[in-house]
């Protein structure tokens, strides 16, 4: 055959394969391309392993209307204007390769509106080239469509494995990334079923939660990284900082699958690290187990060459022992201090562990007058703490309890009960840290007291201050109230004072002036909670002392343990 050169839509096509080798590949450029955005929310769904379809929704900066057909341009690209950038880049693109390629090998249409545009853009691309460009309304962010991915491609489509491997692989770029950044919300749906929802609180350990369970998350490790201290005669390089959780040598795994690395975010393969880590973890796991991790290597940009291949999976590191030294160091220090996760099982450092009462709920309700003084028993304070498993949220029953899934079993939860422990622990800790929380109220309220309250209100009034009341007498049995707790504005506080009022005097009255905050803000039973705000509930009563009951002494949970559940199914014996 003669020498010709080449038609520039082979050209692009030849080049696309270095970028986009496999379904999966086309998704890890697209979220890549939403987390450069800013975006919080990143949503992914595929079809027909990918190949039918791909399609990633976010919610963050968009592309300038007049931009869009730039963005499929080869070598166009937002994030560098020179070589040198690269030494201080913080992006996850750059070669400004992605789009193009994509769409020299399958059908795309973009649908996208930049921050203050008034309407959105929406590009249709075949072939690499403009078929259809529209305006159209959308919020900021971008969706970004590929279907018919290699279908003109026929010898790519070759080399492509099952259906399950190929979805197996997108579901492991969503997880990464997800994984790489907990403050993102992430949601990945293949063929219609939602594989991952990552609840973007920030907290990796939530996000472990997700991906590995609550069973192994129980058992992560937070990576401590004490810098600047001399670790065994090789100083802790301060420019590198490593950060993450690591499992218990209890939780490996018979592959090196489960072991993650990013260097500054980027999600990165590197026998190095994962040499460093296996290292570390010698003598602490039987031949052919590996380590379960999340590992963030953060490091000066000008310390790591990232563009080595058109993926940019690999990085160069320029003093590899260093890097060794410090993700070896940090995990072999963590696991021989086998620190749980603070977060978990932390001491209640600043106050004592709070009161439980020994009356039982029912003589509460029925008139909390009857309450013997003597009923608040403090726990002595050498009691051992109680933590809970990390438990992973599944749904609220009946509209009043958490239903919830730990290492070992179900756990039902009373939201009610739950949240007055969690505000009672707070209240009574602003208390001793004269740090409570006051809403003035737009108007002073007044407040009538009955006569047989009159008394115990002139003995209450100081206390209630302690708890953030502003009260001053203004006549007899009249008051005025100028300030509330913050936790009781717009709720009932008229109700917890008149309870405290109720009850008798006598010990603990500081206790039981918490105990009704508490209970008088804390969300009622019947009331609907979100999937969010009911995690956020499940991980504060983690933080908590004493989680198991309420501040009058009512259990917060009920523990179906999974044993107990084979036995109840009839599996055993
Ligand atoms: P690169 O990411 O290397 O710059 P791409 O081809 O992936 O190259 O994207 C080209 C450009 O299109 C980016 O630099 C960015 O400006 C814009 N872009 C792509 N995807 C998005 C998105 N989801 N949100 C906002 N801008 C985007
Ligand atoms: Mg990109």
């Amino acid at each position: 055959m003669a020498i010709k050169l080449l038609d520039p839509r082979v050209i692009s096509q030849i080049a696309a394969g270095e970028v986009v080798e496999r379904p999966a590949s086309v998704v890890k450029e697209l979220v890549e391309n939403s987390l450069d955005a800013g975006s919080t929310q990143v949503s992914v769904e595929a079809a027909g392993s990918g190949l039918g379809l791909i399609r990633v929704t976010d919610n963050g900066s968009g592309i300038p209307d007049d931009e869009v057909e730039l963005a499929f341009e080869r070598h166009a690209t937002s994030k560098i204007r020179e070589l040198s950038d690269l030494d201080s880049i913080s992006s996850l693109g750059f070669r400004g390769e992605a789009l193009p390629s994509i769409a020299a090998v399958a059908r795309v249409e973009v649908l996208t509106c930049a921050g203050g545009e008034m309407t959105g853009a929406f590009l249709k691309l075949e072939d690499g080239a403009v078929v259809e460009r529209r305006r159209q309304g959308r919020a900021q962010g971008t969706t970004v469509t590929v279907r018919n991915l290699f279908r003109r491609v026929p010898a790519r489509l070759k080399f492509l494995k099952s259906p399950a491997t190929e979805n197996g692989r997108i579901a492991e770029v969503v997880t990464q990334y997800a994984l790489a950044f907990p403050e993102v919300r992430f949601t990945l749906s293949i063929d219609d079923r939602v594989l991952l929802r990552s609840p973007g609180s920030g907290r990796l350990l939530d996000t472990v939660v997700e991906v590995y369970g609550p069973e192994a998350a129980g058992k992560m490790l937070e990576l401590s990284d004490k810098q600047g201290e001399w670790d065994g005669g090789n100083p802790v390089f301060s420019h590198i900082v490593v950060t993450g959780l690591v499992g218990a040598p209890t939780v490996s795994r018979t592959s090196r699958g489960s072991l993650s690395f990013f260097v500054n975010r980027r999600w990165v393969s590197s026998r190095l690290l994962g040499k460093a880590v296996e290292d570390a973890y010698r003598g602490l796991l039987m031949q052919g187990r590996y380590p379960l991790g999340v590992v963030n290597i953060s490091i000066p940009s000008a310390e790591v060459d990232v563009n080595i291949h058109p993926t940019k999976r690999e990085v160069r590191f320029r003093d590899e022992r260093t890097v060794f030294g410090s993700v070896q160091g940090a995990v072999r220090r963590t696991l021989v201090s086998l620190t749980p996760v603070p977060r978990i099982e932390e001491p209640m450092a600043a106050f004592a562990p709070p009161p439980v009462t020994t009356v039982s709920w029912e003589s509460l309700v029925e008139g909390s007058s009857r309450m013997p003084a003597h009923a608040p028993v403090a726990q002595p304070l050498q009691a051992p703490l109680v933590a809970l498993p990390v438990l992973r949220v599944m749904g609220q029953l009946s509209g009043s309890y958490i239903v919830a899934e730990g290492a070992d079993g179900l756990y039902l939860i009373d939201q009610h009960a739950a949240h007055e422990r969690v505000l009672f622990e707070r209240v009574m800790e602003q208390r001793s840290k004269n740090g409570v929380e006051m809403q003035g109220l737009l108007e002073p309220a007044t407040l009538e007291v009955e006569p047989k309250q009159a008394e115990a209100m002139k003995g209450h009034i100081a206390r209630l201050a302690g708890f953030g009341f502003d009260i001053e007498p203004f006549g007899e049995r009249t008051y005025l109230v100028r300030a509330v707790p913050a936790l009781l504005h717009k709720k009932d506080w008229v109700g917890a004072i008149r309870e405290v009022l109720d009850s008798a005097s006598g010990n603990n009255a500081a206790e039981r002036l918490a105990m009704s905050i508490a209970c008088h803000s804390a969300v009622r039973a019947g009331q609907s909670m979100s999937h969010d705000e009911m995690r956020e509930l499940v991980r504060e009563l983690e933080r908590v002392g004493v989680p198991h009951t309420c501040p009058h002494g009512r259990p917060t949970m009920i523990h179906l343990s999974l044993a107990q559940l084979s036995r109840d199914f009839g599996r055993t014996g």
